[in-house]
């Protein structure tokens, strides 16, 4: 949420659901004026900029602050750092504690479109239905934090977790390929469209069945080399080689 550049003025840059318009006063109130309030101790000598996730920064001036709340009035609107040209799906399955929220940290900053929860044979995590929604809001925040931190003014969309049988059936004309150790073709050396998702497995990895069934419905298997890589680290690694033949890291 915080960066420091030279002559040590702070630029936080905040997340708000919030319409932004120029030359409109806008209320920060909850957790985020909490944390720049109490926390940061952010005054009038601080910058803050806003989005809502349109794709433009929105520039501020200090107002005041009040109760609980910060006042700021939007002074400018300025474009934001471009998303990148590949539209990338990460179609994770769901991965213990701190390891799937890294994946969702880290392909953020990288610059994934959005990802898909996937629940898979091999899944060890249990989500029972009143403790969804709380996860995917926990998901979200961590997605929101992400775009705070790198610049992102998109920010991309946490979908609700799938059962694999039911996300291998729908969006049966999507590009897909799933990461899988020991495959032929290198995903280094694969051809992608403009949209793709990667698909990648839990701890324990896809099952002999289920890497059947991606076979069958015309699922490319691509591999990331020959060492094993933790799961929280392959989707990272695919959307860096992506990236990397897209012309988005120059
Ligand atoms: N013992 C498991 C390892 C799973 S690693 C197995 O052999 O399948 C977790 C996930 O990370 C895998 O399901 C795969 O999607 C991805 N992954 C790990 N290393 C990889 C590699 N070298 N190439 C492609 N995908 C990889």
């Amino acid at each position: 949420m915080t960066k420091q550049n030279d002559n040590k003025v702070r630029i936080h840059r905040v997340y708000t659901k919030q319409v932004l318009e120029p030359e409109q006063e806008i209320s920060l109130a909850g957790p985020a004026a909490h944390y720049l309030g109490r926390v940061l101790r952010v005054t009038a000598k601080d910058a803050i900029v806003l989005f809502n996730g349109d794709g433009h920064d929105y520039v501020t001036e200090w107002v005041r602050a009040g109760k609980g709340e910060i006042i700021l009035l939007v002074a400018s609107r300025l474009p934001a750092v471009p998303e990148p040209g590949v539209s990338i799906t990460v179609v994770q399955a769901i991965s213990r504690g701190e390891r799937m929220d890294q994946t969702l940290q880290k392909c953020t900053e990288l610059g994934a479109a959005r990802f898909q929860p996937l629940l898979s044979e091999r899944v060890e995590v249990k989500l029972k239905a009143d403790k969804l929604e709380k996860r995917m809001e926990h998901w979200q925040g961590v997605v929101i934090a992400a775009c705070e931190q790198s610049g992102r003014a998109v920010v991309p969309e946490v979908l609700p977790p799938l059962r694999f049988h039911d996300w291998l059936k729908a969006d049966a004309d999507a590009c897909r390929l799933v990461l899988a150790p020991g495959a032929g073709t290198p995903l280094a050396r694969s051809d992608f469209p403009v949209a793709v998702q990667i698909v990648v497995g839990p701890e324990g990895g896809f099952s002999d069945t289920e890497l059947q069934q991606m076979t069958d419905k015309g699922i490319k298997s691509v591999s990331l080399g020959p060492r094993v890589l933790r799961t929280e680290t392959a989707a990272p690694a695919a959307i860096a080689v992506i990236q990397t033949r897209a012309g988005d890291f120059k």
